[in-house]
Protein backbone atom coordinates (compact mmCIF):
# COMPACT_ATOMS: atom_id res chain seq x y z
CA UNK A 1 0.00 0.00 0.00
CA UNK A 2 1.26 3.43 -1.29
CA UNK A 3 2.38 5.33 1.90
CA UNK A 4 0.22 8.67 1.87
CA UNK A 5 -0.34 11.53 4.22
CA UNK A 6 -3.89 11.86 2.95
CA UNK A 7 -4.94 8.03 1.75
CA UNK A 8 -8.14 9.76 0.34
CA UNK A 9 -6.57 11.03 -2.71
CA UNK A 10 -5.67 7.76 -3.66
CA UNK A 11 -8.73 6.78 -5.82
CA UNK A 12 -9.68 3.44 -6.97
CA UNK A 13 -13.09 4.21 -9.51
CA UNK A 14 -14.43 6.81 -12.09
CA UNK A 15 -15.69 10.00 -11.00
CA UNK A 16 -18.68 11.42 -12.48
CA UNK A 17 -20.85 13.98 -11.88
CA UNK A 18 -19.63 14.95 -8.57
CA UNK A 19 -19.34 10.80 -7.07
CA UNK A 20 -16.95 7.68 -7.28
CA UNK A 21 -18.75 5.31 -9.46
CA UNK A 22 -17.62 1.56 -8.34
CA UNK A 23 -20.52 -0.46 -9.61
CA UNK A 24 -20.10 -4.49 -8.40
CA UNK A 25 -19.31 -5.72 -11.93
CA UNK A 26 -17.08 -3.43 -12.92
CA UNK A 27 -14.15 -4.54 -15.74
CA UNK A 28 -11.01 -4.11 -13.25
CA UNK A 29 -8.05 -3.07 -13.89
CA UNK A 30 -4.79 -3.62 -11.98
CA UNK A 31 -2.86 -0.26 -12.10
CA UNK A 32 0.95 -1.20 -10.93
CA UNK A 33 4.28 0.51 -10.07
CA UNK A 34 6.64 0.09 -13.19
CA UNK A 35 9.67 0.32 -10.74
CA UNK A 36 8.80 -2.67 -8.75
CA UNK A 37 5.27 -4.46 -10.82
CA UNK A 38 3.87 -4.03 -7.16
CA UNK A 39 -0.17 -3.71 -7.64
CA UNK A 40 -1.41 -0.29 -6.37
CA UNK A 41 -4.97 -0.04 -7.05
CA UNK A 42 -7.25 -2.31 -8.80
CA UNK A 43 -9.28 0.49 -10.59
CA UNK A 44 -13.08 0.30 -12.00
CA UNK A 45 -12.78 1.07 -15.55
CA UNK A 46 -15.25 3.17 -16.97
CA UNK A 47 -17.62 1.28 -19.43
CA UNK A 48 -19.55 3.22 -22.31
CA UNK A 49 -22.60 3.84 -20.17
CA UNK A 50 -20.55 5.69 -17.36
CA UNK A 51 -18.80 7.71 -20.20
CA UNK A 52 -22.01 8.69 -21.60
CA UNK A 53 -23.22 9.68 -18.64
CA UNK A 54 -20.68 12.12 -17.54
CA UNK A 55 -20.69 13.49 -20.98
CA UNK A 56 -24.45 13.90 -19.95
CA UNK A 57 -23.48 15.72 -16.72
CA UNK A 58 -21.06 17.68 -18.28
CA UNK A 59 -23.89 18.98 -20.71
CA UNK A 60 -26.06 19.69 -17.59
CA UNK A 61 -23.62 21.49 -15.37
CA UNK A 62 -22.92 23.91 -18.31
CA UNK A 63 -25.29 26.32 -18.09
CA UNK A 64 -24.56 27.65 -14.48
CA UNK A 65 -21.28 27.29 -14.98
CA UNK A 66 -20.56 29.22 -17.89
CA UNK A 67 -23.05 32.00 -16.46
CA UNK A 68 -20.91 31.93 -13.44
CA UNK A 69 -19.07 35.46 -13.51
CA UNK A 70 -15.49 35.04 -14.51
CA UNK A 71 -14.43 36.11 -11.03
CA UNK A 72 -16.36 33.64 -9.50
CA UNK A 73 -15.02 30.62 -11.55
CA UNK A 74 -11.46 32.23 -11.31
CA UNK A 75 -11.80 31.59 -7.56
CA UNK A 76 -13.00 28.07 -7.86
CA UNK A 77 -9.99 27.46 -10.33
CA UNK A 78 -7.59 29.33 -7.53
CA UNK A 79 -8.81 26.78 -4.95
CA UNK A 80 -8.26 24.24 -6.70
CA UNK A 81 -4.55 25.02 -7.71
CA UNK A 82 -4.37 26.08 -3.65
CA UNK A 83 -5.30 22.70 -2.72
CA UNK A 84 -2.75 20.86 -5.37
CA UNK A 85 0.12 22.90 -3.72
CA UNK A 86 -0.77 21.81 -0.52
CA UNK A 87 -0.84 17.91 -1.30
CA UNK A 88 1.95 18.52 -3.45
CA UNK A 89 3.66 15.57 -1.49
CA UNK A 90 0.92 12.92 -1.78
CA UNK A 91 0.74 13.67 -5.34
CA UNK A 92 4.16 13.16 -6.08
CA UNK A 93 4.37 10.13 -4.31
CA UNK A 94 1.23 9.15 -6.33
CA UNK A 95 2.77 10.08 -9.88
CA UNK A 96 5.84 7.78 -8.81
CA UNK A 97 4.47 4.98 -8.28
CA UNK A 98 2.16 4.62 -11.27
CA UNK A 99 5.03 6.39 -13.52
CA UNK A 100 8.30 5.25 -12.39
CA UNK A 101 9.87 9.04 -12.71
CA UNK A 102 11.95 9.84 -9.87
CA UNK A 103 10.08 12.22 -7.06
CA UNK A 104 11.84 15.67 -7.49
CA UNK A 105 10.79 15.04 -11.08
CA UNK A 106 7.46 14.08 -10.13
CA UNK A 107 6.66 17.22 -7.60
CA UNK A 108 8.29 18.77 -10.55
CA UNK A 109 5.49 17.72 -12.96
CA UNK A 110 2.85 18.43 -9.85
CA UNK A 111 4.19 22.03 -9.13
CA UNK A 112 4.08 22.91 -13.31
CA UNK A 113 0.80 21.36 -13.90
CA UNK A 114 -0.98 23.53 -10.82
CA UNK A 115 0.35 26.36 -12.67
CA UNK A 116 -1.58 26.31 -15.27
CA UNK A 117 -4.90 26.63 -12.86
CA UNK A 118 -3.26 29.86 -11.31
CA UNK A 119 -2.32 31.01 -14.40
CA UNK A 120 -6.17 30.32 -15.97
CA UNK A 121 -7.71 31.40 -12.58
CA UNK A 122 -6.43 34.96 -13.79
CA UNK A 123 -7.36 34.38 -17.19
CA UNK A 124 -11.16 33.56 -16.61
CA UNK A 125 -11.30 37.12 -15.77
CA UNK A 126 -9.93 38.08 -19.05
CA UNK A 127 -11.87 36.61 -21.84
CA UNK A 128 -12.45 40.18 -23.97
CA UNK A 129 -14.51 40.59 -26.97
CA UNK A 130 -14.16 43.06 -29.46
CA UNK A 131 -15.92 45.98 -31.12
CA UNK A 132 -15.21 46.92 -34.65
CA UNK A 133 -16.33 50.09 -36.62
CA UNK A 134 -19.74 50.01 -38.10
CA UNK A 135 -20.32 50.72 -41.74
CA UNK A 136 -23.11 52.59 -40.93
CA UNK A 137 -24.15 54.93 -38.33
CA UNK A 138 -27.31 52.34 -37.68
CA UNK A 139 -24.87 49.53 -36.81
CA UNK A 140 -23.05 48.65 -33.93
CA UNK A 141 -20.81 45.53 -34.51
CA UNK A 142 -19.18 43.26 -31.87
CA UNK A 143 -17.28 40.13 -30.91
CA UNK A 144 -18.21 37.67 -28.21
CA UNK A 145 -16.00 34.82 -26.90
CA UNK A 146 -17.80 32.41 -25.48
CA UNK A 147 -17.73 28.79 -24.40
CA UNK A 148 -17.38 26.43 -26.95
CA UNK A 149 -19.40 23.55 -24.52
CA UNK A 150 -18.31 19.85 -23.18
CA UNK A 151 -15.02 19.28 -23.88
CA UNK A 152 -12.83 15.38 -23.95
CA UNK A 153 -9.69 15.05 -23.10
CA UNK A 154 -7.64 12.11 -23.33
CA UNK A 155 -4.40 12.51 -21.93
CA UNK A 156 -1.27 10.05 -22.09
CA UNK A 157 1.11 8.21 -19.63
CA UNK A 158 4.00 10.28 -19.67
CA UNK A 159 2.93 13.37 -18.13
CA UNK A 160 0.07 11.63 -15.71
CA UNK A 161 -0.79 14.93 -14.08
CA UNK A 162 0.43 17.78 -16.62
CA UNK A 163 -1.08 16.98 -19.41
CA UNK A 164 -4.59 17.63 -17.36
CA UNK A 165 -4.47 21.09 -16.21
CA UNK A 166 -3.06 22.39 -19.50
CA UNK A 167 -6.14 21.22 -20.94
CA UNK A 168 -8.96 21.67 -17.89
CA UNK A 169 -7.82 25.00 -16.61
CA UNK A 170 -8.14 26.98 -19.88
CA UNK A 171 -11.08 24.83 -20.66
CA UNK A 172 -13.18 25.48 -16.84
CA UNK A 173 -11.77 29.37 -17.22
CA UNK A 174 -13.60 29.83 -20.09
CA UNK A 175 -16.77 28.43 -19.19
CA UNK A 176 -16.66 25.02 -20.56
CA UNK A 177 -17.28 21.42 -18.90
CA UNK A 178 -14.93 18.26 -19.03
CA UNK A 179 -14.91 14.86 -19.00
CA UNK A 180 -11.17 12.99 -19.23
CA UNK A 181 -10.02 9.75 -20.11
CA UNK A 182 -6.81 9.18 -18.38
CA UNK A 183 -4.19 6.70 -20.23
CA UNK A 184 -4.52 3.47 -18.86
CA UNK A 185 -0.84 2.97 -17.26
CA UNK A 186 -1.53 5.99 -15.09
CA UNK A 187 -4.92 6.91 -13.72
CA UNK A 188 -4.02 7.83 -10.59
CA UNK A 189 -2.94 11.00 -11.14
CA UNK A 190 -6.69 12.08 -12.83
CA UNK A 191 -8.41 10.75 -10.13
CA UNK A 192 -6.38 12.23 -7.17
CA UNK A 193 -6.99 15.62 -9.28
CA UNK A 194 -10.81 14.89 -9.07
CA UNK A 195 -11.08 14.53 -5.44
CA UNK A 196 -9.19 17.83 -5.21
CA UNK A 197 -11.75 19.55 -7.56
CA UNK A 198 -14.78 18.33 -5.31
CA UNK A 199 -12.82 19.89 -2.56
CA UNK A 200 -12.42 22.94 -4.10
CA UNK A 201 -15.97 23.54 -4.79
CA UNK A 202 -15.93 22.45 -8.98
CA UNK A 203 -19.31 22.09 -9.10
CA UNK A 204 -20.57 18.17 -10.14
CA UNK A 205 -20.11 17.24 -13.77
CA UNK A 206 -17.75 20.61 -14.51
CA UNK A 207 -14.86 17.98 -14.51
CA UNK A 208 -15.46 14.23 -14.30
CA UNK A 209 -12.64 11.16 -15.17
CA UNK A 210 -13.26 8.29 -16.47
CA UNK A 211 -10.50 6.25 -17.11
CA UNK A 212 -11.31 2.90 -19.29
CA UNK A 213 -10.59 1.09 -22.57
CA UNK A 214 -9.44 3.29 -25.48
CA UNK A 215 -11.52 1.84 -27.64
CA UNK A 216 -14.43 2.00 -25.35
CA UNK A 217 -14.27 5.48 -23.68
CA UNK A 218 -12.07 7.17 -25.83
CA UNK A 219 -14.48 6.17 -28.60
CA UNK A 220 -17.90 7.64 -27.14
CA UNK A 221 -15.86 10.86 -26.31
CA UNK A 222 -14.67 11.41 -29.18
CA UNK A 223 -17.77 10.05 -31.37
CA UNK A 224 -20.87 12.00 -29.06
CA UNK A 225 -22.25 14.31 -30.63
CA UNK A 226 -23.06 16.31 -27.14
CA UNK A 227 -19.45 16.91 -27.02
CA UNK A 228 -18.22 20.07 -28.53
CA UNK A 229 -14.53 19.68 -28.60
CA UNK A 230 -11.32 17.06 -28.07
CA UNK A 231 -8.31 17.52 -26.74
CA UNK A 232 -6.17 15.14 -27.19
CA UNK A 233 -2.21 14.41 -26.44
CA UNK A 234 -0.50 11.36 -27.62
CA UNK A 235 0.70 9.29 -30.70
CA UNK A 236 0.33 11.13 -33.86
CA UNK A 237 -1.43 7.72 -34.60
CA UNK A 238 -3.57 8.09 -32.37
CA UNK A 239 -3.85 11.63 -32.88
CA UNK A 240 -4.80 10.93 -36.53
CA UNK A 241 -7.80 8.44 -36.37
CA UNK A 242 -9.37 10.74 -33.35
CA UNK A 243 -9.37 13.74 -35.78
CA UNK A 244 -11.06 11.61 -38.30
CA UNK A 245 -13.62 10.18 -36.26
CA UNK A 246 -14.11 13.75 -34.58
CA UNK A 247 -15.03 14.87 -38.43
CA UNK A 248 -18.08 12.96 -38.01
CA UNK A 249 -19.58 15.48 -36.12
CA UNK A 250 -17.03 18.60 -37.08
CA UNK A 251 -15.70 18.94 -33.63
CA UNK A 252 -12.98 21.14 -32.74
CA UNK A 253 -9.84 19.81 -31.91
CA UNK A 254 -6.72 20.44 -30.21
CA UNK A 255 -3.72 17.91 -30.95
CA UNK A 256 -0.18 17.56 -29.34
CA UNK A 257 1.28 14.64 -30.76
CA UNK A 258 4.85 13.14 -31.59
CA UNK A 259 7.77 14.84 -31.97
CA UNK A 260 11.71 14.11 -33.82
CA UNK A 261 13.18 16.84 -31.96
CA UNK A 262 16.39 17.66 -33.48
CA UNK A 263 19.48 19.34 -31.09
CA UNK A 264 21.56 21.67 -33.07
CA UNK A 265 25.54 22.09 -31.72
CA UNK A 266 27.24 24.70 -33.23
CA UNK A 267 31.36 25.05 -33.42
CA UNK A 268 30.93 28.03 -31.26
CA UNK A 269 28.67 27.26 -28.92
CA UNK A 270 29.22 27.11 -24.83
CA UNK A 271 29.99 23.30 -25.16
CA UNK A 272 29.73 22.82 -21.12
CA UNK A 273 25.46 24.85 -21.65
CA UNK A 274 24.93 22.34 -24.81
CA UNK A 275 25.91 19.54 -23.20
CA UNK A 276 23.85 20.25 -19.69
CA UNK A 277 21.01 20.95 -22.58
CA UNK A 278 21.14 18.26 -24.33
CA UNK A 279 21.17 15.58 -21.54
CA UNK A 280 18.39 17.71 -19.94
CA UNK A 281 16.10 17.45 -23.03
CA UNK A 282 17.34 13.89 -23.61
CA UNK A 283 16.73 12.00 -20.28
CA UNK A 284 14.06 14.20 -18.97
CA UNK A 285 11.36 11.38 -18.34
CA UNK A 286 13.87 8.58 -19.52
CA UNK A 287 13.34 10.15 -22.69
CA UNK A 288 9.64 9.77 -22.78
CA UNK A 289 8.30 12.94 -23.91
CA UNK A 290 7.45 14.51 -26.65
CA UNK A 291 10.09 17.22 -26.89
CA UNK A 292 13.05 15.19 -25.64
CA UNK A 293 15.51 15.41 -28.04
CA UNK A 294 15.95 12.18 -30.74
CA UNK A 295 18.57 13.62 -32.93
CA UNK A 296 21.48 15.65 -31.98
CA UNK A 297 23.85 17.01 -34.44
CA UNK A 298 27.27 18.22 -34.03
CA UNK A 299 29.21 20.58 -35.51
CA UNK A 300 32.61 18.89 -37.08
CA UNK A 301 34.58 21.24 -35.36
CA UNK A 302 33.70 20.39 -31.99
CA UNK A 303 32.01 16.39 -32.43
CA UNK A 304 34.71 14.95 -30.75
CA UNK A 305 34.80 17.01 -27.74
CA UNK A 306 30.89 16.72 -27.62
CA UNK A 307 30.70 13.47 -27.77
CA UNK A 308 33.37 13.44 -24.90
CA UNK A 309 31.78 15.34 -22.85
CA UNK A 310 27.85 14.77 -23.63
CA UNK A 311 28.85 10.56 -23.21
CA UNK A 312 30.35 11.41 -19.96
CA UNK A 313 27.77 13.49 -18.77
CA UNK A 314 25.15 10.57 -19.51
CA UNK A 315 27.44 8.24 -17.58
CA UNK A 316 27.35 10.02 -14.86
CA UNK A 317 23.23 9.77 -14.63
CA UNK A 318 21.66 7.47 -11.87
CA UNK A 319 19.30 4.80 -12.54
CA UNK A 320 17.13 3.23 -9.99
CA UNK A 321 13.45 3.11 -8.72
CA UNK A 322 12.07 6.58 -8.38
CA UNK A 323 11.64 6.67 -4.45
CA UNK A 324 15.21 6.39 -3.94
CA UNK A 325 17.36 9.25 -2.69
CA UNK A 326 19.23 10.75 -5.75
CA UNK A 327 17.91 8.52 -8.41
CA UNK A 328 17.86 10.72 -11.79
CA UNK A 329 17.08 8.39 -14.39
CA UNK A 330 13.68 5.72 -13.68
CA UNK A 331 12.33 3.04 -15.29
CA UNK A 332 10.79 2.69 -18.65
CA UNK A 333 6.92 2.75 -18.47
CA UNK A 334 6.52 -1.00 -20.00
CA UNK A 335 8.13 -4.08 -21.82
CA UNK A 336 6.79 -2.11 -25.64
CA UNK A 337 9.69 0.86 -24.90
CA UNK A 338 12.22 -1.19 -23.75
CA UNK A 339 12.46 -2.96 -27.00
CA UNK A 340 11.36 0.14 -28.78
CA UNK A 341 14.95 1.39 -27.62
CA UNK A 342 16.14 -1.65 -27.94
CA UNK A 343 15.73 -1.70 -31.85
CA UNK A 344 16.68 1.91 -32.71
CA UNK A 345 19.89 1.12 -31.00
CA UNK A 346 20.58 -2.15 -32.51
CA UNK A 347 19.56 -1.04 -35.97
CA UNK A 348 22.19 2.08 -35.29
CA UNK A 349 25.00 -0.27 -34.48
CA UNK A 350 24.43 -2.80 -37.37
CA UNK A 351 24.35 0.07 -39.13
CA UNK A 352 27.88 1.62 -38.09
CA UNK A 353 27.37 3.56 -35.26
CA UNK A 354 29.42 3.07 -32.07
CA UNK A 355 28.06 2.55 -28.63
CA UNK A 356 29.87 5.66 -26.24
CA UNK A 357 27.68 5.17 -23.37
CA UNK A 358 25.27 2.65 -21.98
CA UNK A 359 24.00 0.40 -24.49
CA UNK A 360 22.11 -2.38 -22.94
CA UNK A 361 19.25 -2.88 -20.13
CA UNK A 362 20.16 -1.94 -16.99
CA UNK A 363 21.24 -4.44 -14.00
CA UNK A 364 18.48 -3.81 -12.18
CA UNK A 365 16.30 -5.61 -14.78
CA UNK A 366 12.92 -5.30 -15.28
CA UNK A 367 12.07 -1.79 -17.44
CA UNK A 368 15.42 0.09 -16.50
CA UNK A 369 17.44 0.60 -19.26
CA UNK A 370 21.09 2.35 -19.12
CA UNK A 371 21.04 5.62 -20.31
CA UNK A 372 22.77 5.50 -23.98
CA UNK A 373 24.75 7.44 -26.64
CA UNK A 374 25.74 6.05 -30.35
CA UNK A 375 28.44 8.44 -32.08
CA UNK A 376 28.34 8.07 -35.77
CA UNK A 377 24.62 8.37 -36.49
CA UNK A 378 23.69 8.72 -39.73
CA UNK A 379 20.59 9.79 -41.65
CA UNK A 380 19.12 6.01 -43.06
CA UNK A 381 18.93 5.09 -39.36
CA UNK A 382 15.84 4.23 -37.64
CA UNK A 383 16.64 6.92 -34.92
CA UNK A 384 16.93 9.28 -38.08
CA UNK A 385 13.05 9.19 -39.24
CA UNK A 386 11.25 7.80 -35.84
CA UNK A 387 10.43 8.95 -31.79
CA UNK A 388 12.64 6.29 -29.81
CA UNK A 389 10.99 8.18 -26.89
CA UNK A 390 13.63 6.05 -24.50
CA UNK A 391 17.09 7.28 -23.68
CA UNK A 392 18.58 6.65 -26.50
CA UNK A 393 21.01 9.33 -27.85
CA UNK A 394 22.21 9.29 -31.16
CA UNK A 395 24.76 11.98 -32.58
CA UNK A 396 25.22 13.00 -35.96
CA UNK A 397 28.04 14.88 -36.90
CA UNK A 398 27.24 18.14 -39.88
CA UNK A 399 29.75 21.09 -41.48
CA UNK A 400 27.68 23.52 -42.05
CA UNK A 401 24.64 25.78 -40.71
CA UNK A 402 22.70 25.40 -44.04
CA UNK A 403 22.85 21.59 -43.73
CA UNK A 404 22.15 21.32 -40.08
CA UNK A 405 18.83 23.33 -40.92
CA UNK A 406 18.12 20.98 -43.67
CA UNK A 407 18.57 17.81 -41.45
CA UNK A 408 16.94 19.10 -38.56
CA UNK A 409 13.70 19.84 -40.94
CA UNK A 410 13.97 16.56 -42.74
CA UNK A 411 10.91 15.21 -40.81
CA UNK A 412 6.89 14.98 -40.84
CA UNK A 413 7.21 16.28 -37.25
CA UNK A 414 7.31 19.80 -36.00
CA UNK A 415 7.14 20.31 -32.20
CA UNK A 416 10.08 20.94 -30.40
CA UNK A 417 13.66 21.66 -31.29
CA UNK A 418 16.93 22.95 -29.46
CA UNK A 419 19.88 25.39 -30.65
CA UNK A 420 23.46 26.10 -29.47
CA UNK A 421 25.48 29.11 -30.75
CA UNK A 422 26.98 32.27 -29.24
CA UNK A 423 26.19 33.48 -32.66
CA UNK A 424 23.77 36.72 -32.48
CA UNK A 425 23.17 36.65 -35.96
CA UNK A 426 22.88 32.94 -35.96
CA UNK A 427 20.19 32.81 -33.45
CA UNK A 428 18.16 34.81 -35.63
CA UNK A 429 18.71 33.17 -38.75
CA UNK A 430 18.57 29.52 -37.21
CA UNK A 431 15.61 30.33 -35.40
CA UNK A 432 13.34 31.38 -38.46
CA UNK A 433 14.46 28.78 -40.67
CA UNK A 434 13.70 25.92 -38.32
CA UNK A 435 10.04 24.01 -38.69
CA UNK A 436 8.46 23.88 -35.28
CA UNK A 437 6.19 25.51 -33.25
CA UNK A 438 9.28 25.54 -30.17
CA UNK A 439 12.40 26.21 -30.11
CA UNK A 440 15.08 25.87 -27.32
CA UNK A 441 18.20 28.77 -27.87
CA UNK A 442 20.82 27.71 -25.72
CA UNK A 443 18.33 25.48 -23.11
CA UNK A 444 17.10 22.36 -23.20
CA UNK A 445 13.93 23.40 -21.18
CA UNK A 446 11.45 25.68 -21.96
CA UNK A 447 7.87 24.52 -20.93
CA UNK A 448 5.98 27.15 -18.86
CA UNK A 449 2.16 28.00 -18.49
CA UNK A 450 2.59 31.91 -19.99
CA UNK A 451 4.11 30.64 -22.93
CA UNK A 452 2.50 28.58 -26.08
CA UNK A 453 2.88 24.70 -26.38
CA UNK A 454 2.12 22.96 -29.26
CA UNK A 455 3.29 21.50 -32.84
CA UNK A 456 3.38 22.17 -37.00
CA UNK A 457 3.35 19.63 -39.48
CA UNK A 458 2.55 15.99 -38.10
CA UNK A 459 2.91 17.30 -34.53
CA UNK A 460 -0.23 18.32 -34.05
CA UNK A 461 -2.95 21.62 -34.16
CA UNK A 462 -3.67 24.27 -31.37
CA UNK A 463 -1.47 25.77 -28.57
CA UNK A 464 -1.67 25.02 -24.90
CA UNK A 465 -0.87 27.34 -22.51
CA UNK A 466 -0.48 31.51 -22.63
CA UNK A 467 -3.51 33.28 -23.61
CA UNK A 468 -3.55 31.51 -26.38
CA UNK A 469 -4.40 28.66 -25.32
CA UNK A 470 -7.95 29.43 -23.81
CA UNK A 471 -8.72 30.43 -27.51
CA UNK A 472 -8.99 26.56 -28.12
CA UNK A 473 -12.24 26.54 -25.85
CA UNK A 474 -13.95 29.74 -26.90
CA UNK A 475 -16.26 30.20 -30.15
CA UNK A 476 -16.25 33.70 -31.33
CA UNK A 477 -19.73 35.27 -32.44
CA UNK A 478 -20.61 38.28 -34.18
CA UNK A 479 -23.21 40.37 -33.06
CA UNK A 480 -24.79 43.10 -35.59
CA UNK A 481 -26.56 45.32 -34.23
CA UNK A 482 -28.91 47.58 -36.48
CA UNK A 483 -31.50 50.50 -36.18
CA UNK A 484 -29.60 52.26 -33.58
CA UNK A 485 -30.28 55.69 -35.16
CA UNK A 486 -33.61 54.82 -36.15
P1 LIG B 1 0.89 7.00 -25.53
O1 LIG B 1 1.05 5.51 -25.65
O2 LIG B 1 2.12 7.80 -25.79
O3 LIG B 1 0.16 7.42 -24.29
P2 LIG B 1 -1.33 6.92 -27.32
O4 LIG B 1 -1.61 7.82 -28.45
O5 LIG B 1 -1.30 5.45 -27.58
O6 LIG B 1 0.03 7.45 -26.75
O7 LIG B 1 -2.37 7.15 -26.16
C1 LIG B 1 -2.68 8.41 -25.66
C2 LIG B 1 -4.06 8.37 -25.07
O8 LIG B 1 -4.98 8.07 -26.13
C3 LIG B 1 -4.28 7.30 -24.01
O9 LIG B 1 -5.16 7.82 -23.02
C4 LIG B 1 -4.93 6.19 -24.80
O10 LIG B 1 -5.71 5.35 -23.98
C5 LIG B 1 -5.79 6.99 -25.75
N1 LIG B 1 -6.18 6.24 -26.97
C6 LIG B 1 -5.47 5.32 -27.63
N2 LIG B 1 -6.17 4.83 -28.67
C7 LIG B 1 -7.37 5.47 -28.67
C8 LIG B 1 -8.55 5.42 -29.49
N3 LIG B 1 -8.63 4.61 -30.52
N4 LIG B 1 -9.59 6.23 -29.18
C9 LIG B 1 -9.51 7.08 -28.14
N5 LIG B 1 -8.45 7.17 -27.33
C10 LIG B 1 -7.38 6.39 -27.58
Amino acid sequence: MLALADSSLLKDAPYINGEWVRPADADLLPVTNPATGAELVSLAQAGREHAVAAIEAADAALPAWSALPGKERSKRLRDWYDLIVANVDDLARILTAEQGKPLPEARGEILYGAAFFEWYAEEAKRVYGETIPAPSPDQRLLVLRQPIGVCAAITPWNFPMAMIPRKAAPALAAGCTMVLKPASATPLSALALAELAGRAGIPPGVFSVVPGRASVVGDELVANPIVRKVTFTGSTEVGRMLMAKAADTIKKVSLELGGNAPVLVFDDADIDVAVQGAVASKFRNMGQTCVCANRIYAQAGIYDEFVERFSKAVSALTVGDGFDEGVEQGPLIDEAAVQKTEEHLSDAVAQGATVVAGGSRHALGGTFFQPTVVSGATPSMLVAHEETFGPLAPVFRFETEEEAIKLANDTEYGLASYFFTRDNARIWRVGEALEFGIVGVNTGIFSYEGAPFGGVKASGIGREGSHHGIDEFLEIKYLCVAGISA
